[in-house]
């Protein structure tokens, strides 16, 4: 790889390297590609997570309104949407937030991925023992016998702390011995959370991939420990996309339709891909072409941006370009992109765009002001899309979307925020009024 090279022949990625906002658009959208899910991992998924309800329904009263399901509504934002408009530039069409910064258990988007991965591996270990069947009520894992069982077993994750916080916390609750490796973007107040729950936290100095490589190198050689692995994990992935199953009746609900004449657009932050990649896999594979994903990153850790511009995907690191990775979002503080996603994106995302850090505050104290929603700030990050896509006039008339914006539903996906401590929120939002 030649870095010069490529600077000289990317404009896009020469913006990158100089900390500009950058918006990319796919010109691979939509093409054939060899995609290695389908509807049916969804579908398994799904199932899992159905029979984990009952399980989950007790160990999380916070669930039990929703029968253990762990599930975020989808809620218009009408009052906000002038104020962002007034903010960002005009789009048309309605404007959607998706709470998954209320998700039940741990207060992000994690809580999806991160817990189903670990039910995952609850349920095998539980069935290789002979002592769980798929038609037993799975309420029976809160009894001594298999947490004594799961003592035996432990869990480990690098982290930059919201997957840290999901794994951490349904692990312990399982009963596995569970690490969590914390990168220095990590906030003190998810370790405090984390002891208090008896999870190991080890803190690293340097950045997320350093505390994946740690968490990757704990695990070898012990067969009894399993590694997430956020820079591949199918089922992290999976688990993700069991979102999209789940916000069919949403969109039935809200009057949202998703057809030629009627685009939906989604804009989701976007750290390794893991997370956004699984949710836009479910997306795609459900709503097809008519529903748009657009990925947002901090201008400070462009890394999915990055790789899928180049086509170099995991190939190539914002360190590469001379990208520092030091952002306020530090959900989104990741340097290189997800092995797994990076390829699957290529031709399901529509597009990329970065914001500066400086703007995610803003943004945080209007969507408190005019709605009283509170998110953190990684999940700000996503706010420029609508009015980037409107303002895409090239891109709207090639995919012929020119004259039906006026039909269009906005959605915003909120990543995280109602773990964040009062006190710390109320930091963000006093920088966000200055
Ligand atoms: C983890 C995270 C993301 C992005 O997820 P990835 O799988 O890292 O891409 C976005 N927002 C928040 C708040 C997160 O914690």
């Amino acid at each position: 790889m030649d870095v010069n090279e490529i600077m000289k022949n990317n404009s896009l990625v020469a913006d990158m390297a100089q900390y500009k906002e950058v918006f990319w658009i796919n010109p691979d959208s939509g093409k054939d590609a060899g995609i290695p899910f389908g509807m049916k991992d969804i579908e398994d998924a799904e199932a899992r997570l159905a029979r984990f309800a009952p399980y989950l329904a007790k160990a999380f009263p916070e669930t039990a309104c929703s029968g253990g399901i762990i599930e975020s509504e989808l809620a218009e934002i009408g009052r906000m949407k002038p104020v962002l408009e007034e903010m960002t530039g005009h789009f048309g069409g309605r404007l959607f937030i998706k709470l998954d910064s209320n998700l039940p258990v741990s207060g992000s988007i994690k809580a999806r991925g991160g817990i189903y991965e670990v039910l995952k591996f609850a349920e095998k270990v539980a069935m290789d023992q002979g002592l769980l069947t798929w038609e037993d009520d799975y309420s029976i894992l809160l009894e001594d016998r298999f947490k004594e069982l799961f003592s035996r077993y432990s869990v480990a994750v690098g982290s930059t702390g919201n997957l840290g916080l999901s794994i951490g916390i349904i692990s312990a609750k399982l009963g596995f011995k569970v690490t969590v490796h914390m990168s220095a973007d990590a906030r003190q107040w998810k370790k405090d959370l984390l002891r208090s729950k008896g999870v190991i936290v080890i803190e690293y100095p340097e950045d997320y991939q350093v505390a994946v490589a740690q968490g990757r190198k704990e695990a070898e050689g012990d067969p009894m420990c399993h590694f997430v692995d956020d820079e591949g994990s199918a089922d992290l992935f999976l688990g993700y996309s069991v979102a999209a199953k789940r916000i069919i009746s949403q969109f039935e609900a809200n009057n949202i339709t998703v057809d030629e004449d009627h685009p939906v657009f989604v804009y989701i932050p976007c750290g390794v891909g893991g997370a956004p990649g699984g949710v836009t896999f479910g997306l795609k594979e459900i709503f097809g072409e008519n529903l748009h994903v657009f990925f947002a990153e901090p201008t400070h850790a462009p890394c999915m941006t990055l790789g899928l511009a180049t086509g170099l995907h995991d190939g190539i690191a914002c360190s590469d370009i001379g990208v520092d990775g030091m952002t306020d979002a530090d959900g989104l503080a990741v340097g290189r992109a997800s092995r797994l996603v990076g390829s699957i994106m290529e031709t399901l995302l529509d597009g990329c765009y970065t914001i500066g850090d400086e703007k995610l505050y803003p943004f945080l104290a209007a969507l408190a002001d005019s709605e009283n929603i509170f998110i953190e700030p990684s999940s700000c990050a996503s706010f420029t899309g609508p009015a980037l896509v409107a303002q895409a006039a090239d891109y709207l008339a090639a995919k012929g979307l020119t004259d039906k914006m006026d039909n269009a539903a906005h959605i915003l996906w909120a990543t995280g925020g109602n773990m964040v401590p009062e006190s710390e929120m109320k930091a963000y939002y006093e920088r966000g009024k200055k």
